[in-house]
């Protein structure tokens, strides 16, 4: 049965294009925005900046449990290598602990007084929202989510050394992703499976407006 408030969770691996996409169905419908991998990158580069050891449970959740003071648009977020801290952060259990608390409460009351909610990562699906009222995963081969994320990080400075150092560290970090104990990345069995390696984002996003449409026919809906 939908719920009240229309809960939308977008899973897939690094630089799918999932933000991209989400932040475009959250300005459609209006619906409130959560970016997860922010809160963990957030994490991540505060162990990195006090000294720690990201592999270290004790700094991980210190630095977690000082979530609501950290600058989630700090631009140093986005970089790679803090993708990078940020997967050696998520592998802690008492960690994601502490950021599910955060993302529920997001999802179950979206900020802003905002009618749904739209959150992307890698377990929303399957353990953040596993209620969501549409499910999407979505992937792209790793050489083309390389080639944009080497675009957004170095434009038309790069050259093939730094494609080839980004092509590295997502082949690292989707490996730690998939295969972590904890909340491994994964398609929710109930997820509708977007490929972006052949789509532009307008295409993907088409398609995703049409199985959200299908789903929820609640009047917030525009
Ligand atoms: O999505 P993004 O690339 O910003 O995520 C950074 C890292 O944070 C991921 O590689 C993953 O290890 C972790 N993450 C996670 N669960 C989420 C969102 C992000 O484990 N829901």
């Amino acid at each position: 049965m939908p719920s009240l408030i229309p809960v939308i969770a977008i899973d897939g691996p690094a630089a799918s294009g999932k933000g991209t996409l989400a932040r475009r169905l959250a300005r459609h419908f209006d619906f409130a925005y959560l970016d997860t991998g922010a809160l963990y990158r957030a994490v991540g580069l505060q162990v990195m900046r006090t000294g720690g050891d990201t592999e270290n449970q004790q700094d991980a959740v210190k630095a977690a449990q000082q979530l609501a003071d950290l600058d989630l648009t700090d631009p140093e977020l986005k970089s790679e290598s803090t993708g990078g801290l940020a997967s050696k952060v998520a592998t802690i259990q008492a960690v994601r602990d502490i950021l599910l608390k955060f993302q529920q409460n997001f999802a179950q009351n979206p900020p802003g007084d905002k009618g749904g909610a739209i959150l992307d990562g890698r377990d929303i699906g399957t353990i953040i929202c596993p209620d969501a009222d549409v499910k999407i995963f979505i992937t792209a081969s790793v050489e083309t989510r390389a080639k944009r994320r080497f675009i957004e990080e170095f434009g038309p400075a790069g050259n093939d050394e730094d494609y080839t150092a980004i092509l590295n560290e997502l082949t690292t970090r989707d490996k730690r992703d998939m295969n972590r104990a904890s909340s491994p990345l994964k398609a929710a069995e109930n997820a509708h499976l977007l490929d972006t390696t052949n789509s532009d984002i307008e295409t993907v996003f088409e398609q995703a407006l049409q199985l959200i449409s299908d789903k929820i026919t609640t009047a917030s809906l525009p």
